[in-house]
This record gives structure tokens, sequence and C-alpha cells, in this order.
């Protein structure tokens, strides 16, 4: 299907940092779509916690998994709206590399450490540092040398950045909005997580089926109708079912949500829509809402669950304690960190180290290095 006008096409990007010759048969997205599922921060997914760690069972979803369903939804939605779905793959496939261990909670905790110095730990920035610096596969240069544009994606597709508050990424236009390919991610990203999250917060009996169709209509709805037309269906499937309606509601509604702010816009070519006050990707107010009340009942009932949130607390309190025994043992650290913090402060380096770690990684470094348990900080 040809691209639409305003699509970001792969024959306007604005390149590589370090030029390379084109590939005969994969277009420059593809070929970051291919480096980014390379590398080594992508594999170490598969040992991050989305919600559920491995304790509670290899069922459920890990950050690896999460990403390849945003994957498919960000295709989807890209394709719908002929948008490019390689540049819409690539962006999706590297949303969370810069995640550190125990997801959100993980990252609180680092920037409140790194804060101590005056400095930030944002999972957005350290996507960029690991695709520009950490990984190193290639002779000819440092890091992926992803183009400019899913580097762009990487810092603006989940939020804007003031340039004044970051003059380090200059180069990345700040005042101008991304391409809507990278506009979609946060919003497909949210769709996934929402329902992948209730799915498996009721295969963990910690979501109880009457109180999320009392909080959340839109579930209720599918519910309701999915009953209709099996009455007799085992109720896990009907479950199933009505989750898989609300996923595609809320991506459908996206499609023609966003197809819609495209036409009223009157946005015609890429350069137009970097112009625009406002991204063009977005759910329908009503759409907004029933999202909102999904989100709002994984805050209630499942992420501040005991079950989930004393296992979340104790590791982060680990991490928290290893930071502090880097920062005053580095020689603890592997020689090639003990390397660079000659270069660098050495809370940096004690950063970038840990937000590397993969939460089993974490919890194992802490057994042997400290191994008592820890006060959990106020
Ligand atoms: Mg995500």
């Amino acid at each position: 299907m040809p691209l639409a006008s305003y699509a970001m096409d792969v024959r306007q990007s604005r390149g590589r940092r370090y030029p390379e010759k084109p590939h005969p048969y994969r277009t420059d997205y593809a070929r970051d779509r291919g480096r980014v599922i390379h590398a080594r921060a992508f594999r170490r997914l598969e040992a991050k916690t989305q919600v559920f760690t491995t304790r509670f069972s290899d069922h459920f979803r890990n950050r690896l998994t999460h990403t390849l369903e945003v994957t498919q939804i960000a295709r989807t939605v890209a394709g719908a709206l002929s948008l490019n779905t390689e540049l819409a793959e690539a962006l999706a496939l590297v949303h969370d590399i810069g995640h550190p261990p125990f997801g959100h909670a993980g990252e609180h905790m680092l920037d409140r450490r790194m804060r101590e110095f005056g400095e930030r730990f944002d999972h957005n920035l350290h996507a960029l540092r690991i695709v520009e610096r950490f990984e190193q596969r290639y002779l000819d240069f440092p890091g992926l040398n992803l183009t400019f544009e899913v580097r762009e994606g990487i810092v603006k597709h989940s939020r804007d950045y003031a340039a004044t508050e970051f003059p380090a990424l200059a180069e990345y236009s700040l005042d101008e909005r991304p391409p809507i390919e990278a506009q979609l991610i946060d919003l497909v990203d949210e769709i996934a997580y929402d329902t992948a999250d209730l799915d498996d917060g009721f295969e963990a009996h910690l979501v109880d089926l009457d109180d999320l169709r009392s909080k959340a209509p839109v579930f209720d709805g599918a519910f309701a109708d999915v009953e209709r037309q099996h009455p007799s269906g085992r109720r896990q499937l009907k479950f199933n079912e009505a989750l898989k309606r609300v996923l595609d509601y809320l991506a459908t509604d996206l499609i023609e949500n966003t197809r819609k702010q495209i036409d009223a816009s009157g946005v015609v070519t890429i350069e137009d829509v970097k112009r625009q006050a406002n991204r063009l990707a977005s759910l329908s107010p009503e759409a907004g809402r029933a999202a909102a009340s999904l989100k709002h009942f994984l805050n209630m009932r499942l992420y501040t669950n005991a079950a989930i949130s004393d296992e979340r607390e104790r590791s982060v309190a680990e991490l928290d304690a290893l930071f502090t025994l880097f920062l005053e043992n580095p020689g603890r650290m592997p020689p090639n960190y003990v390397a660079q913090a000659r270069q660098e402060p050495l809370h940096r380096v004690v950063c970038d180290y840990i937000a590397g770690m993969t939460d089993q990684f974490l919890l194992r470094q802490y057994q042997e290095l400290i191994g008592a348990p820890v006060a959990r900080r106020s």
C-alpha cells in the first residue's frame, strides 16, 4: 500500500550519524528494526518485569513479550493509517529498551538517587545512551548507529521534553512534533498494557470479574455482549473474548480518531505534522475515558495489591542498597565500569551499571554482595 503524504518516507530520512552504504533489499528502517532485535539490551527485556515476576508463573508477560504485543498493535494501527509500518515497528521494538530493573518503581529509585547529585534518570534518555554508546556490535561505529527518526522517536515517543531543560537533546528539535509513527507508540503501549495487565491479573486471581465489570463500563459492555452470544461458554474464555474486544475497540478508535485529527488539521506533508502545535495521534474523548477507567482499576486493584507491591518494594530497596554499595566501593563493579568511572562521574557510571541489569541479576548481585535483608527507605 502506498504511504500517505504525511507519513515518514524513508527516502526523506535525516540518516545515520555515521553514513553507511544502502542495503539492496532492506530499507534503513527495516535495518534499524533488525538492529534493535539483535541488541543485547533487547534480549535483556526477557528478564525484566512487566507487572508479575516469574515467581508467580511463567505464563505472564515480561517486558519482551509486552514489547512484541506493542509491536503487533503498532503495525496494525500504522498500516491502517498508511503510515510507515517499518518505522512504527522499529519504534515499538525499542520503546522499553531503556527500562531499568523493576519497571517504573526502579526508574523512580534511580531518579531519586541521581537527584542527590543534581542529575536525573529517565528511561527514554537512558535508551538513547544504550543505542548510541553501550551497544558495541560494529567495527565502524559505537552503538547501533540508528537513523535519526528512530533516535528521535526514542526521545519523543512518550512525552515532549523542553528544549531549555534538556540542551543536550537540541539536535532533536524539541519544539517540533515527532512523525505520527512515533506519536502512536505511547498510546499503543497503553492499550497493550492496560488489557494485558487485566489478563494476567485475572489469571493470577487478583482481578475479580464483577469488580472489574462494576468499575469499567467498557469492559462490562463487552462482557455482556459476549454473554449474550455464548451464554454457556467457559468463564475464562468469556473474559478473554471480552478483553480482546476492548483491545480491538481501543485500537480501532485510535485509528479512526487519529484519521479524523489528520483530516481536520489539513496536514499534507511530514513537515506539516512537525509544525502542528499538538500531537495528531489520539483516542477520542469517549475511548480516552474508557482507557482511563481501566487504568484507574489497575492502579486501585492490581499495581497496589500487596501480592505485587511488597515484592516490588523489597526489590527496589535492594536496588537502592546496591547503588550505595557501588558508590562506596566502585571496585565491586566489573572492570570496564571501574575504568569508565575515571572518565565520568562515579554516580553516573553506577546508575548506568544498575540500569542495565535484569531483575534477576540485580537480586543475585544483592545476595552475593550484601545478603542481609534491607530496611525499606521511607
Ligand atoms: Mg511499554
